[in-house]
């Protein structure tokens, strides 16, 4: 007897199975006819997959736009500027009203765990304290992982270093930092440093912005990577943009891909944000600006997708939708290939879950029973068609439902509704 059983669903390498659930744990995923359950959820034909995971937000700041204008100049520095504009002015509560609206759409797109960054450079942290309670209020149903971050430079800004110790003390779980946006090349390879250090002493991952620039002499990263292996992080740390590498010197990258792979250092590729904020200061040609992501994974190097910003001083759009965060990715980096197609998918799910250390992740016995049924019959049908999330099951609990979304025809001769699905091969 189980509490749940999603029925028939094909999993993402294509096998078919049942799979039953027991309190928050995945109890059997193997045939299950005849068993019985509190529930069953039909998904013949529908995929089963694990929960999307965003290793890479802005909780704060989401669903602000257009407060107190909008970024004119669609630049990240205008941006920056609007957001420290924004931080007057925003109190404590409509923060946490804020986030937990993102939350639910997050919850409906099968989005169940995401790190965010929460700006530390604010002497009365409030963002942090807000964070910090919306992390406890969605713990039932989602994973909140918070890095604390210097968004105004550790050393650039005069209180942020104190002010970042102090969220790590406050219980944030992960050290951030920007040294693109520090004064000097020196101020961000020692702002680095130190930070690297915190996170040793801590016991602590590390997540960067890190070369968020189209200057192809930004070239933090290397020293990110130095850090970890001195300090002995490996695993631990992740460069998130990583946007100067696409327009580095090949010669420089040859050596560079070795060294992130061998001190396992991951990254985070953002292209919603990246593809509209990187080459503004270009004429024509104007570049994409979006990281190496298949060459540092021919290298060995994990890499994630990430959706960094929902309506904000950054960014306009967004919807909660991990699959519209891959779409734009995988066309960006042109990884269009069957195999680039399905990874680019295994990115938003398992690579990320990697990235974050989140334990239990996965469709296996033993695993957390959390999981997202999907209106698609693969992975690579999902990416294209980014299609209704029919069922997401949380800890062992259904948290959302959605009908599928066929059309209704009126044409001669022809069928009365129409889905889109195609499968092939
Ligand atoms: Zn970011």
């Amino acid at each position: 007897m189980f509490d749940l059983i999603v029925q028939g669903g094909t999993l993402a390498d294509g096998r078919i199975a049942d799979i039953g659930i027991t309190g928050d744990t995945i109890a059997a995923v193997e045939d299950l006819s005849g068993a019985e359950a509190g529930l069953v959820i039909d998904a013949a034909g529908d995929l089963v997959a694990p929960p999307f995971v965003d290793p890479h937000f802005h909780l704060d700041a989401t669903l602000s736009y257009g407060l107190p204008r909008i970024n004119a100049s669609g630049t990240l520095l205008e941006g920056i500027g609007l957001w420290g504009e924004l931080k007057q002015i925003v109190t404590q509560d409509e923060m946490i009203e804020r986030a937990l609206a993102y939350c639910d759409w997050a919850v409906s797109q099968g989005l169940l765990a995401i790190r965010s960054h929460v700006d530390t450079c604010d002497d009365r942290l409030i963002g942090v304290e807000a964070m910090l309670e919306v992390r406890e209020r969605v713990r039932p149903y989602l994973d909140l992982q918070l890095v604390a971050f210097p968004q105004d430079g550790l050393y650039r800004d005069p209180t942020a270093r104190d002010n970042t110790i102090r969220a790590l003390d406050m219980g944030l779980d992960v050290v951030g930092g920007i040294p693109h946006f520090e004064r000097t090349m020196a101020d961000g390879a020692a702002s680095l440093r130190e930070l690297c250090e915190i996170a040793a002493a801590r016991g602590l991952m590390v997540d960067i912005h890190c070369d968020e620039s189209d200057d192809p002499l930004s070239r933090h990263i290397e020293a990110l990577v130095f850090e970890t292996q001195r300090l002995g992080l490996q695993g631990r740390v992740a460069g998130s943009h990583l946007t100067s590498m696409h327009s580095m010197d090949n010669y420089y990258v040859s050596k560079l891909l070795p060294l992130m792979a061998e001190a396992q250092v991951a990254a985070i590729s953002n292209p919603l944000i990246n593809i509209v904020l990187q080459g503004r200061h270009d004429t024509y040609p104007k570049r994409r600006g979006l990281t190496r992501v298949r060459e540092m994974q021919a290298h060995g190097i994990t890499v994630g997708w990430g959706q960094d910003c929902v309506l904000d001083p950054w960014y306009s759009l967004g919807t909660a939708d991990m699959l519209d965060v891959a779409f734009m990715g995988m066309h960006v980096a042109q990884m269009t290939s069957p195999e680039e197609m399905a990874r680019s998918f295994d990115m938003v799910t398992t690579q990320n879950a990697r990235i974050m250390g989140l334990d239990g992740y996965g469709i296996a016995p033993g695993k957390t029973a959390s999981l997202v049924v999907l209106d698609a019959g693969n992975p690579i049908e999902a990416l294209r068609l980014r299609p209704a999330r029919l069922a997401v099951i949380s800890k062992g609990k259904v948290v959302s439902r959605m009908p599928r979304e066929d059309a209704g025809l009126s044409l001669p001769g022809r069928p009365d509704t129409v889905r889109r699905r195609h499968t092939f091969g």
